[in-house]
């Protein structure tokens, strides 16, 4: 196959969008095209969009201003753009189950800020995972306005199945009564017991909130179970496994709309990114399908099927497996560390985040892990018999700093096909 030729997926993935014109950024998006078509995705917070939701991205909404919400806007001429985000809406509450959804939230963390904003004080406790231990930086670190303007309480996962302890999660929220108790995490291949969290919140009176970010593709395919009837919050990325735009959701139970309606707009946000919207609408309604949760399903198997593959390597999995699309890898057995690990395996032409374990004893700027993940993998259409072809190609590129050897597995990566 020629260097240039596109090599499509199912979706037409290569897709790099129409020029711009302009030949300095007409440039970079085709060498950006050819980057992801040359390596193996293995970001876990990244996705490939649909053509429809890149049409919808594309399209004369992105002129359009909208502050406010459908029937009470700040700017003339919203009566489509009211009718577009009552779509929108619409589609997400009946894909989740969900009272009240807000689909402004211009990122993931954007919506986070929102419900901060909607249900706690400066300086009030909050309880989350510890970042380390998997969390997001919204969950209270320092760098971040959560931990700054909040007080962040950490619980974490147990060392001996690195599983969440939920009787630590118990004993903190009841010692430390916090405002809200924060579920979901960025770098843990488990979902979340929400039932027990819900007890808990209710013994120690606060609001639960399931940050779902990495959630939500299983959720709305139904492969895992929703958070939506335990949770009082729910918040969402429309592009982690959802084939949607970058952007973030809010779901709620009714009583708690009017609290995230303001707190969306105008405390944290001016007017909405209504191409998002359209292209949320669309990601909505193809996440409703079977098409969607066969994708997910797949992920899913790859994700397990590269774990069992990378630990018959010399490779650990955290907790021993994964719920998800993602795994986290500690990659100590090459005598290496995490970001040594995300360098080698860059240099073959494997793109990984590094990542730090529970209880990590190197420092968070190197980490002893790897965090992968298969959803654009997935769409490029990676099946089992890929699975030991990869992990060799990791485990080979892992164990060396030789640059010769990068180079030669990264001409056997691009040159693998995708289908
Ligand atoms: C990705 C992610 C977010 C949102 O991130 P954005 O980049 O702001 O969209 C929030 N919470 C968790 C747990 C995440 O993994």
């Amino acid at each position: 196959m020629s260097p240039d030729a596109p090599r499509s997926g199912p979706h037409g993935v290569e897709a790099g969008g129409a020029p711009t014109g302009d030949a300095a950024v007409d440039t970079l998006v085709s060498r950006e095209v050819r980057r992801r078509r040359d390596t193996v995705q293995l970001l876990a917070s990244e996705t490939e969009p649909t053509p429809g939701v890149r049409a919808a991205m594309a399209s004369v909404f992105d002129a359009k201003y909208a502050e406010g919400y459908p029937g009470a806007r700040y700017h003339g001429g919203c009566e489509v753009t009211d009718e577009l985000e009552e779509l929108a809406v619409g589609r997400a509450r009946a894909l989740f189950g969900a009272e009240y959804v807000n689909v402004q939230p211009l990122s993931g963390s954007a919506a986070n800020l929102a419900v901060y904003a909607a249900f706690a004080q400066p300086g009030d406790p909050v309880l989350a995972l510890r970042l380390e231990h998997g969390g997001h930086q919204t969950h209270g670190s320092r760098a971040n306005f959560s931990g700054r303007w909040f007080s962040p309480l950490h619980y974490e996962v147990r060392r001996d199945d690195e599983l969440v302890d939920y009787d630590q999660v118990r004993d903190l929220a009841l010692v430390h009564r916090p405002r809200i108790l924060v579920a979901g995490a960025a770098s843990y291949s488990r979902t979340f017991d929400f039932a027990t969290l819900r007890r808990i919140a209710d013994e120690a009176e606060c609001i639960l909130w399931v940050d779902a970010a990495h959630l939500a593709g299983h959720i709305a395919a139904g492969l895992l179970p929703s958070p939506v009837p335990h949770a009082d919050i729910v918040t969402l990325s429309t592009n982690k496994v959802i084939r949607g735009p970058r952007g973030g959701v809010i779901l709620a139970r009714a009583e708690h709309g009017e609290a995230l309606r303001k707190a969306v707009f105008p405390f944290v946000q001016g007017g909405p990114a209504m191409h998002s919207v359209a292209a949320k609408a669309v990601a909505f309604a193809e996440s409703g399908t079977d098409e969607f949760a066969g994708h997910v399903r797949r992920a899913v198997d790859n994700a397990r099927g590269l774990a069992t593959e990378l630990a018959a390597r010399g490779a650990r999995v955290v907790s021993g497996g994964t719920d998800i699309h993602l795994v986290v890898v500690d990659v100590s057995g090459f005598g290496i560390s995490g970001m040594d690990a995300q360098h080698r395996l860059g240099a073959a032409g494997i793109v990984v985040d590094k990542a730090v374990l529970p209880f990590d004893t190197r420092p968070v700027s190197e980490g002893s892990a790897i965090r992968i993940g298969t959803p654009v993998a997935t769409e490029r259409g990676m099946t089992a018999a890929m699975h030991p072809v990869v992990a060799d190609a990791m485990a080979a590129a892992m164990s060396t700093r030789d640059r010769e050897t990068h180079e030669r597995i990264r001409r056997e990566i691009a040159a693998l096909a995708y289908g």
